[in-house]
């Protein structure tokens, strides 16, 4: 059987080489690559260059990773993205409620879900969210 190869565009071409190392010269000439970056492997197992050809040899470019060293690393283009923090506030409660004329006044709605007195919602600029139930409640002039 005349050998032959698989190029990197899938199409069969004919070998002119009879054992691997002639292939690789061929090959590396052919798809304008260098011989350092082909390795002929069987079912796994690399080919010596002495090994005389039988059948296909599929090229396949070399790819990062795998036994060859670390994945290149990703240069990303976007900046990252900044997680939110949660600020501590201390004695947050006390903005909760506003004290007129000696009478205090709620300002933040108590949750509407299931939780316990004293757990009120946070105010958006269109909803009213709970973060302890979770519930949202959307303003409807919003
Ligand atoms: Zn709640």
């Amino acid at each position: 059987m005349r050998p032959s190869y698989i190029s990197l565009l899938g199409d069969r071409r004919p070998l002119a080489a009879r054992n691997v190392e002639a292939a690789k010269a061929e090959i590396a000439h052919n798809e304008n690559m260098s011989v350092e970056a082909l390795s002929f492997s069987v079912n796994g197992l690399l080919l010596e260059d002495e090994t005389l050809l039988a059948g296909d040899i599929i090229v396949a470019a070399e790819v990062d990773g795998g036994a060859k060293g670390k994945k290149k690393k990703k240069n990303y283009t976007t900046p990252k993205h900044v997680s939110h923090k949660r600020r501590k506030v201390k004695l947050a409660i006390l903005k909760y409620y506003s004290i007129n004329d000696g009478k205090i006044q709620n300002l933040r709605t108590n949750c509407i879900g299931n939780c316990p007195d004293g757990v009120k919602m946070a105010i958006h600029h269109n909803r009213s969210h709970c973060g302890r139930c979770g519930i949202t409640m959307f303003k409807e002039d919003a």
